[in-house]
This record gives C-alpha cells, structure tokens and sequence, in this order.
C-alpha cells in the first residue's frame, strides 16, 4: 500500500533521510521509533508529499505521488495524517470539523456527511461532544476527533506522528485504544510513537530510525527482545 524506494531527502546540508526502503502492506500496522531528530516525522510528511524528495520513489497504492495539483490534492485525501497537536477548525463544531472534508472535497451531500459522521463520533466514542467546539474538549477528546475527522475521508492509508505525545498521561490510553480498534479492523497504519506497548501490541513491524536511515525493519517481539544494531540497543536501554 505504501512503497518507498531509494529516497533520499536533505535540509541542505542536513542528509535526513538516508535511502530509505520501506513497504508498508495493505492491512499492516508499522510503528517507527527512533531517536528525537532522526527524521521520523520527515518520513511521514513525504508520504502525502507535505515535504517533496530529493530522489527515490515512493507510491500510494500502486500509484507514484504526483507533485501537484487535483491529483495530489486526490492523494491527500487517501492518505489520512493525525498529528500530535490536535490540528482541529477552531471556529467549527467537532461535527463540522468531520463533515467538511468530505462535503468539500468528496462532494457528499451534508445529510450523508453529518449520518457518517456521527456513526464515527460514535466509533472514537465522542458522539455526545458533536456540538461542541474543539477547545471545549479534553486533549483526548481532540485527538479522537481529529482521528474521525482523518477517517471521514475514507482514507487508503492512515499517517500517526506521535498522536499521544502532547496528552496528559490518563488520556493517552483513550487514543491508542481508538488506534488499536482501527489496526484490528484492517487499516493500514504508519505510526510514529513512544508508546511501546501499543508498538508491542499492534504492530507488525518496527522500523527503527536513526540520523535518517533505517536501521532495523523487524516483527516487534524480534525487535525488542534481540534488536540487532548498537543503535537500537542503545535507545531501548534509554527507554525501556
Ligand atoms: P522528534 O522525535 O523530535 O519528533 P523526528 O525523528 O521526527 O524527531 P524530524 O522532525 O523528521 O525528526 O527531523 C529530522 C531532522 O531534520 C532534524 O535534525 C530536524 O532539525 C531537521 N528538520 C526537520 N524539519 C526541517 C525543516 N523544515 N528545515 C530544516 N531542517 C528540518
Ligand atoms: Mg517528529
């Protein structure tokens, strides 16, 4: 579903990624970790083409990113992006905030829009907020919103750069729950996170980072219980 080859990307001088190879199967689930600066969230951008490539290719469901215009704007709206901070229309209810996207760019009448988009309030578990505005919400309700709002575009492909990051402690467990029921209904999933229990849990492979290369591509129990390189040996001893 994602297929990346070869891609090389610099800052200019900074090389920050490094001939990255990575496919990401229909159905799959792959966590990245690495160390902060190792061009995690440089990767994700890529995919949707938020930051263009210096070489390499990298496809979308068969098809190559095309650079600009109605077919990367069509790109976009098959591949869903959940950042850590919220990103929600402050000035829109939640309801709005989920039905905009497919009014506006699916073209589906605002009736359909606000059925689907209830039915997913309801499955992220915040139906009863659909009036409200996003700062009336918890950090964990707006991270649920921004996921059905991404999910409202029935997206092919759903991007996740540290969404519980920039969450108090007892709501982190609300998101990855929304993420774990998400990866067991079949979505593919790119998920850059700390949260290594949900990697544990939900992953079928973790793709290690560091200084822009890919340093290990492994099944998680293989991962953490005999990571191969000194560099992922290093950052587990750090964090686990
Ligand atoms: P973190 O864990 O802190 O989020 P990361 O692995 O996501 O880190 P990136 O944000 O991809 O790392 O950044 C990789 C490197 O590229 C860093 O050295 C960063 O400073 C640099 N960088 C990122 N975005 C830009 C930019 N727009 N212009 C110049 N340098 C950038
Ligand atoms: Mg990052």
């Amino acid at each position: 579903m994602i297929r990346m080859a070869s891609v090389d990307k610099h800052f200019g001088e900074l090389h920050v990624l490094r001939d990255i190879n990575l496919e990401v199967a229909a159905g799959q689930v792959v966590v990245v970790l690495g160390p902060s600066g190792s061009g995690k969230s440089t990767l994700c951008r890529t995919i949707n083409r938020l930051e263009p490539i210096d070489s390499g290719t990298i496809e979308v469901d068969g098809q190559a990113l095309p650079a600009e215009g109605k077919a990367l704007a069509a790109l976009r709206a098959d591949v869903g992006m959940v950042f850590q901070s919220f990103n929600l229309f402050a000035h829109k209810t939640i309801l709005e905030n989920v039905t905009l996207g497919p009014i506006k760019v699916r073209r589906i009448g605002k009736d359909d829009a606000e059925k689907s988009g209830l039915a997913l309030l309801e499955r992220v578990g915040i139906a009863d907020q659909k009036d409200k505005y996003p700062a009336q919400l918890s950090g964990g309700q707006q991270q649920r919103a921004a996921i059905a709002r991404a999910l409202a575009m029935k997206p092919k492909v759903m991007l996740f750069d540290e969404p519980t990051s920039a969450l108090d402690p007892e709501m982190v467990q609300e998101v990855l729950d929304v993420m774990t029921t998400l990866a067991k209904d079949g979505m593919t999933m790119l998920v850059v996170t700390h949260e290594m229990g949900f990697a544990r849990r939900a992953a079928n492979r973790v793709v290690f980072m560091s200084d822009g290369e890919i340093v290990e591509d492994a099944p998680p129990e293989t991962f953490f219980s005999n990571p191969t390189s000194d560099r992922a040996k290093d950052f587990l001893g750090k964090i686990l």
